[in-house]
C-alpha cells in the first residue's frame, strides 16, 4: 500500500518535473514547441544525411563507375575488332586489303591509347566512327588517379597498347615481306600474330575484368543505396511513433495540469451562483505558474467571502451595537492590519457625531477638530457621502488635524440613504508620499457594507428601547429604565464603595401654570426645568422623569453630604431662571428632597422613598428650599 503510493508521488513528481509545473504557462508551451521543433530537426538531419549519403553514392555510379565501364567496354570493342583485324590481315594476300587492315588496327590501338590517356587524366571521351567521322557517342570519365584499381588497369593497358602497337609495325613488315618478296622469315609472321592475339586476349581479359569490377561495385553501391533507404524509413517510423507517443502524453500531461484547477475553480463558482457553496473548500495548489496564482487568488477571495459572511453571522449575533462596532474595528486591525482607525456613529436628527470605536477614546483625542461632534455637517464624508482621502487630494477636509502629521481616508456608513457613521482610517505622512495603492481599504469597505444592514437594525432597536425607556417630552430616562437599570447601578455602587445621592424634585405649585397658561406652557416649563436640571449636574449624573412634574437625581460616586450642594445649586438655578413663555416670561422655584444610598438605607428603592419623604417636609414647610432626609422624619411620618 505505502509502496504504491511512493510510486504514485514519485511518478507526480516526475510528472511536475517534464510539464514543467511552476513554469509560467508561456514558457511551459515555448519549451513544448523546442521540444516538437526537436523531433522535427532530428527528422531533419536523418532525411538530409541519407539524402547526401544516397546522392554521393548514386553520383559516384553516374560519375565515375559507369562512364569507366563504358570506356572499358568501348576498349574492349576496339580489342574485339582488334583480334578480327589480326585474323584477317594473316588470312588475305591481298596487298591492299592488309594496308587497310593495318591502319585499321593502328588507328583502333589510337583510340584505345586515347581512351586509356582520358582515363588517366579524366575528360571528354569522344567515341567516333571510323568510316565517316560521325561521333556516336560522347560521355566524360573522371581521372582514375586515386582508385588504384583502375590506375592498375589504365597502367597495364598502356604497356600491352604500346606492345600492340609495337607488334602491329613488326606484322606490318614482315607481312608486306610475304607478300613483296615472298620472304617468310622462318614463320616469324604467325609467331609475331600469335604475340600480338596473345596480348589482345591478355588486353581483352584485363578489360573484361575491370567491367566486371565496376559491375560489382555498381551492385554495391546500389545495395548501399538499398539499405540506406530502408534504415532511414525504419528510423523516421521509429522516431514518428515515439515524437508521436511523448508529444501525445506531453500535451495530456500539459492540458489536465492547466484544466484540473480551472474545472475545480468553475465549479466552485457555479457552485457560488447557485447557493450551493461549501466555502471553506479550497482548491489545491499544484503549481506556481498562473493556473496557481489563479488557485491561490481564488482560495483568498472564498476566504474573503467565508470570512465576511461568518463576519456578519457574529455581528447579527452580538448583544448591542457597540459590540459590533468594536468587532469592526477589530477587523480592520487584524485582518487588514489598519490598526489606526476610528469609528463615529452619527445622529442626523441631533446633527451630531461622536466616536465610538476605539472605546476609550477621549473627544480630544480625535483626528479632527472636536466641532464636528457638534456639527456633523461639517465632517465631509458624512456632508458627502463619499469617500474622503487626503492621500488622493491633500487638505481635503478642513476638519482634519494637519499638526498630527498623518492622513487619513475616511468611508462613510451610508445607512437608509443617509450617512449614518463614518470611519476614519489613520495612515503615517510617509505612506501618502509612497502613493500606495491600498487595496487593504477597498475590502475594508466591504466589510463595512456587509455590517451596514446590522448596525441599521441595532441601531433601530436602540431608538425603540430609548422610546419606551425615555420619556418623549423631556427625552429624560423614565421610572421604567430605572427600574431596568437599578441593578447594574447598585452593583457598579456597592463594588466600587462609593453612594449614590438621589435628589427628588418636585415644581411648587405647577398645576397653577396648567390652569393659568395652559398645558402647553406647562410642557414648556417641564422641558425647561428638565434643561436646568441637567446642566446643574456632571455628565455621568442621570435625570429621571419619574412623576407628572416631578424629576428624580442620581448623583453618581458623591461623597457623603455633596448632594445637598447639588440639590441647592438646582434649586437657585430654577429660581433665577426666566423661562420664555408665549405671553411674556414666568418664573418658578423647586422643592428638593435629598437622601443618600447606601448611607440611609440598604434599600435603593427605600432610598428613594426617604428622599419622596424629605420632599414631602419641603413642601409641608413653606416650598423652595431642599431638604436632607432624617430618621427622624421616617418615624413621624409612620409609613
Ligand atoms: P405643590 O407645590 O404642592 O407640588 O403643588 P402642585 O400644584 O405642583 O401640586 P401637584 O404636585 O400635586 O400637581 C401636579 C400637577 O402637575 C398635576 C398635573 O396637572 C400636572 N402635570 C402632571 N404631568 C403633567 C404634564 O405632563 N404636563 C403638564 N402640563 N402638566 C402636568
Ligand atoms: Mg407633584
Ligand atoms: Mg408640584
Amino acid at each position: 500500500m505505502t509502496e504504491k503510493k511512493g510510486a504514485k508521488t514519485f511518478l507526480k513528481k516526475l510528472v511536475d518535473i517534464i510539464t514543467f509545473v511552476d513554469l509560467p504557462i508561456r514558457k511551459k508551451f515555448m519549451l513544448f514547441s523546442i521540444g516538437v521543433l526537436f523531433w522535427f530537426v532530428i527528422m531533419f538531419v536523418i532525411s538530409i544525411t541519407t539524402i547526401i549519403d544516397i546522392n554521393s553514392k548514386s553520383s559516384e555510379i553516374v560519375n565515375k563507375i559507369m562512364p569507366h565501364d563504358r570506356a572499358a567496354q568501348k576498349i574492349t570493342r576496339e580489342l574485339q575488332n582488334l583480334n578480327l583485324d589480326a585474323a584477317e590481315i594473316m588470312n588475305t594476300n591481298d596487298i591492299k586489303d592488309v594496308i587497310k587492315r593495318i591502319d585499321a588496327s593502328k588507328l583502333r590501338i589510337e583510340n584505345i591509347r586515347n581512351f586509356l590517356a582520358t582515363l588517366l587524366i579524366g575528360g571528354q571521351i569522344n567515341d567516333i566512327q571510323r568510316e565517316n567521322g560521325k561521333l556516336l557517342e560522347s560521355f566524360t570519365v573522371q581521372s582514375v588517379k586515386g582508385d588504384s584499381a583502375a590506375e592498375k588497369y589504365v597502367n597495364e593497358m598502356t604497356l600491352i597498347t604500346d606492345d600492340l602497337t609495337k607488334k602491329v609495325e613488326d606484322i606490318s613488315v614482315l607481312k608486306a615481306d610475304v607478300l613483296n618478296k615472298g620472304v617468310k622469315h622462318d614463320g616469324q609472321l604467325e609467331k609475331e600474330m600469335a604475340g600480338f592475339k596473345q596480348q589482345l586476349l591478355n588486353a581483352i581479359y584485363l578489360s573484361n575484368e575491370y567491367s566486371a569490377q565496376a559491375v560489382k561495385l555498381y551492385s554495391l553501391n546500389s545495395g548501399k543505396i538499398k539499405f540506406a533507404i530502408r534504415c532511414t524509413s525504419f528510423t523516421a517510423i521509429g522516431v514518428l511513433f515515439i515524437a508521436t507517443i511523448l508529444l501525445t502524453v506531453f500535451t495530456f500531461w500539459i492540458a489536465t495540469a492547466i484544466a484540473k484547477p480551472v474545472k475545480s475553480i468553475i465549479d466552485q463558482i457555479r457552485s457560488l451562483g447557485e447557493g450551493e457553496v461549501d466555502l471553506t473548500k479550497r482548491i489545491e495548489i499544484t503549481s506556481k505558474d498562473e493556473i496557481g496564482t489563479l488557485s491561490q487568488d481564488f482560495n483568498e477571495l472564498m476566504e474573503e467571502i467565508h470570512g465576511m459572511a461568518t463576519f456578519k453571522k457574529v455581528i447579527e449575533e452580538d448583544e448591542s451595537i457597540e459590540d459590533v462596532y468594536s468587532r469592526l474595528g477589530r477587523v480592520f486591525g487584524e485582518n487588514f492590519g489598519l490598526y489606526e482607525c476610528v469609528i463615529y456613529e452619527v445622529s442626523n436628527s441631533q446633527n451630531k457625531m461622536r466616536p465610538v470605536y476605539p472605546i476609550i477614546l477621549d473627544d480630544k483625542e480625535i483626528f479632527c477638530n472636536d466641532e464636528i461632534l457638534q456639527n456633523c455637517n461639517l465632517c465631509r464624508a458624512k456632508k458627502t457621502g463619499h469617500l474622503i482621502s487626503s492621500i488622493t487630494y491633500p487638505q481635503m477636509c478642513k476638519q482634519f488635524r494637519t499638526e498630527l502629521e498623518k492622513v487619513h481616508i475616511c468611508v462613510p456608513m451610508i445607512i437608509g440613504g443617509s450617512t449614518g457613521g463614518v470611519v476614519q482610517f489613520l495612515f503615517d505622512k510617509k505612506y501618502a508620499e509612497a502613493g500606495k495603492k491600498d487595496r487593504r481599504i477597498y475590502k475594508a469597505e466591504q466589510y463595512i457594507k456587509e455590517s451596514l444592514s446590522v448596525i441599521e437594525a441595532k441601531r433601530l432597536m436602540n431608538t425603540l428601547r430609548d422610546s419606551a425607556l425615555k420619556d418623549s417630552l423631556t427625552g429624560l430616562y423614565n421610572r421604567r429604565f430605572l427600574q431596568e437599570y437599578t441593578e447594574t447601578l447598585v452593583a457598579g455602587i456597592m463594588r466600587r464603595g462609593k453612594n449614590v445621592g438621589l435628589i427628588m424634585c418636585d415644581l411648587d405649585y405647577f398645576k397653577q401654570v396648567n390652569d393659568v397658561y395652559g398645558h402647553n406652557v406647562g410642557d414648556m416649563i417641564l422641558k425647561e426645568t428638565s434643561a436646568i436640571i441637567k446642566t446643574s449636574i456632571r455628565s455621568a449624573d442621570l435625570v429621571i422623569r419619574f412623576g407628572g412634574e416631578e424629576f428624580l437625581v442620581l448623583l453618581l460616586d458623591i461623597k457623603e453630604g455633596e448632594s445637598f450642594q447639588v440639590a441647592e445649586k438646582i434649586r437657585n438655578s430654577i429660581q433665577e431662571a426666566k423661562i420664555k413663555v408665549p405671553d411674556g416670561i414666568l418664573r418658578k422655584t423647586i422643592s428638593l428632597g435629598i437622601s443618600e444610598f447606601p448611607l440611609d438605607t440598604q434599600g435603593f428603592w427605600q432610598a428613594i422613598k426617604f428622599a419622596d419623604v424629605a420632599l414631602y417636609r419641603a413642601k409641608e414647610t413653606g416650598r423652595n428650599k431642599s431638604i436632607r432626609f432624617t430618621e427622624d422624619m421616617w418615624k413621624e411620618e409612620q409609613f
